[in-house]
């Protein structure tokens, strides 16, 4: 990257007649993710993957760190996911804490020690319009929104 971002700014120093001395640089950093990808997507009480589809944190930087040719990563969401968000209050209840890890359904139901149903999802939330397990589409109902641009 830096060799051809020198080679870019060289040749725009030329046709600003600028001295080929006069040299741009620019650094670009890793993204951080940290807080907002999970290390894990393993359920912390049971140890299911509750996202085969999805990097953890680490690994989504290294594939970004790769990704020179800026294609994107591609995630799936599909009938073994289970990534959803509820209400604030249900991880309460569920004595988590927030970045505290995934839990998949029925460890969360176990902890609140009742069967989610649909109000308990954020309604209009991305994640809760996308395909997931049985279980956790008999729960939510229709709650979300899939936002444009985003396929089953
Ligand atoms: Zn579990």
């Amino acid at each position: 990257m830096t060799s051809s971002m020198t080679r870019r700014a060289v040749a725009a120093a030329r046709c600003a007649n600028i001295g080929a001395d006069d040299q741009f640089e620019h650094t670009v950093h890793k993204p951080d993710l940290r807080g907002k990808l999970p290390e894990s997507w393993a359920c912390i009480d049971c140890g299911v993957n509750t996202a085969p589809g999805f990097f953890n944190r680490k690994q989504m930087e290294q594939a970004m760190a790769l990704d020179w040719n800026d294609q994107g990563v591609k995630q799936t969401f599909d009938a073994l996911s289970e990534v959803y968000t509820v209400k604030p209050k249900i991880w309460k209840v569920a004595n988590m804490e927030e970045n505290g890890g995934c839990l998949c359904i029925g460890c969360l139901e176990r902890r609140i020690g009742r069967m989610l149903a649909a109000e308990d999802f954020l309604r209009n939330d991305p994640f809760n319009a996308m395909p997931g397990t049985e279980r956790l589409r008999s729960r939510r109902g229709r709650r979300g929104q899939r936002p444009k641009g985003l396929r089953p």
